[in-house]
């Protein structure tokens, strides 16, 4: 069995205690996770500290040095790396791979994105500037959908701006991370990047660590909320990308069959594990059975597999709690007068399965529509007046992404301006740039993540005025 390592300090550490990885796509443990201890802990972040003190803040082009080399070791491991994620996530080979390739393309824009000095007034009477200064140690707490791509996001921006960090990745897929870490460790000086393994609780010694001075985390809304409260203590920054409960509202005038198969990917890519995955979907009355039909048509045809079997489409649900969560609440949906028109029970076979479900007679106040399902179940929803539907796809905490679907894009984009939410699409979903700010309204989150958005998410703002 191959070992993974933290990386503290430069340094590979084997870690004391342990804990088991599962392959979602049988159920059993197929690798060891070092668990971080307190003591561990503290020497990342002591090594992120004195990093800080260094020459690295200060050093703009050795900073840009850096994430150009990370970009390219990461592309050159985009084939092996993937395979990790593949395993210990569950998704297709193919598409890990496109992740890894993506978190590397990341790092280049970020390696050549400029960092923004603003000049407010200069009159020969004063000159007036605004520049961008690093917060510190920044923490970058990940979750297991997207462990490389979510990481990436993170570590590109916080280093470019210049602050020094210790990530920790979910303990459902935490060694992508742990190798990332070891494949950077050449390139990136000492203490500057620290990746631990660790449990929920190392996560939680990290927000309440004073050295500590930005938390960058992506996860639930529940999480969020208890990383606000550790923050509040001592002031910390915080970025939160939290939970969606994305609706897409599909308009009378839509054409059925061209628009199902990129409703079907929109909620399901990835097994439906997507932040901002559709996770309810509106349907006008006119044409709501053909789109029933034609989704159930594609949910029978996909192929759901392992990750690294060939020819699979979507594989299993991450993680046990997961898998049982999605079961709840379809069985919940059923209980309340659901029909199950496609899926709607695990697959007979060990691992994680359950195969792309749709429920239809379902509406508010059913919690498969309320809440957030992160998994292959979709609630279609009928409605016959639009105000109507717009206004029930507003009517939830969440604020993360939506979509208005119609032959008539203008009007889409008005309408799509109604949603409440960081990203509102026209007749797609899921499509996020790596230059547009990406984050939620209301309980989806707090700050923004990409583009120019996201480094100022790791910068403070610093006020240059003197008089000529
Ligand atoms: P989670 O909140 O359970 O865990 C996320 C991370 O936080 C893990 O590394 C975990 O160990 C750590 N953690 C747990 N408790 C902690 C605490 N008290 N203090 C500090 N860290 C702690 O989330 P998850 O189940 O891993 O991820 C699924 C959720 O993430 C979904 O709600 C999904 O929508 C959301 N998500 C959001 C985005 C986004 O960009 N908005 C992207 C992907 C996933």
């Amino acid at each position: 069995m191959k070992t993974f390592h933290h990386l503290i300090g430069g340094e590979l550490v084997a870690g004391r205690r342990h804990f088991a990885v599962i392959d979602p796509a049988t159920g059993a443990p197929f690798a060891d996770c070092p668990d971080a201890t307190r003591e561990e802990l503290d020497r990342a972040l002591a090594a992120a500290e004195g990093a800080f003190a260094g020459a690295w803040p200060h050093d703009e082009a050795l900073r840009r040095r850096t994430l150009g080399a990370m970009s390219e070791a990461l592309a050159g491991q985009a084939d092996a790396l993937g395979r990790l994620v593949s395993q210990e996530q569950g998704k297709p080979l193919t598409h890990a791979q496109n992740e890894v390739r993506g978190a590397a393309r990341l790092l280049r824009i970020c390696a050549e994105e400029p960092i923004p000095v603003e000049v407010l007034r200069d009159d020969g009477k004063l000159r007036v500037t605004v520049v961008r200064k690093p917060l510190g140690v920044a923490a970058a707490i990940t979750p297991w959908n997207y462990p490389i791509a979510t990481l990436a996001g993170k570590l590109g921006p916080a280093l470019l701006a210049g602050n020094t960090v210790v990530a920790k990745p979910s303990p459902f897929t935490p060694l992508s991370s742990l190798e990332l870490g070891t494949l950077f460790r050449a390139l990136v000086p000492a203490g500057v990047l620290n990746v631990v393994g660790g449990s929920d609780e190392v996560g939680a010694w990290m927000t309440g660590d004073p050295r500590v001075r930005k938390i960058s985390f992506t996860g639930s809304v529940p999480t969020g909320k208890k990383i606000m409260r550790a923050a509040a203590e001592d002031l910390k920054r915080v970025t939160l990308e939290l939970g969606g409960n994305d609706p897409a509202v599909v308009l009378p005038d839509v054409d059925p069959a061209a628009v199902a198969e990129r409703l079907f990917w929109g909620a399901f890519t990835n097994s439906g594990q997507i932040c901002v995955a559709i996770k309810r979907l509106y349907v006008h009355e006119t044409v709501y059975q053909p789109i029933v039909a034609a989704l159930t048509e594609l949910a029978g045809r996909v192929t759901m597999g392992a990750g690294l079997e060939a020819g699979s489409e979507l594989g299993p649900i991450n993680n046990r709690p997961q898998f049982e969560r999605v079961q709840e609440l379809v069985d919940d949906a059923r209980r309340q007068g659901g029909k199950v028109v496609a899926g709607g029970a695990p697959l007979p076979r060990a691992g994680y399965f359950y195969p792309p479900t749709l429920v239809t007679d379902v509406g508010a106040g059913v919690r498969l529509v309320d809440e957030e399902q992160f998994g292959t179940a979709l609630p279609i929803i009928a409605y016959r007046d639009l105000d109507d539907a717009l206004g029930q796809a507003n009517r939830t905490h969440y604020g993360l992404g939506g979509s208005v679907w119609t032959a008539d894009v203008a009007r889409g984009l008005e309408l799509a301006q109604r949603l409440e939410c960081g990203t509102a699409w026209v007749n797609q979903h899921i499509n996020t740039g790596a230059l547009a700010p990406f984050g939620g309204m209301k309980w989806s989150g707090i700050g923004r993540e990409n583009g120019r958005w996201g480094l100022d998410e790791f910068s403070d703002l610093q006020v240059l005025s003197a008089r000529l």
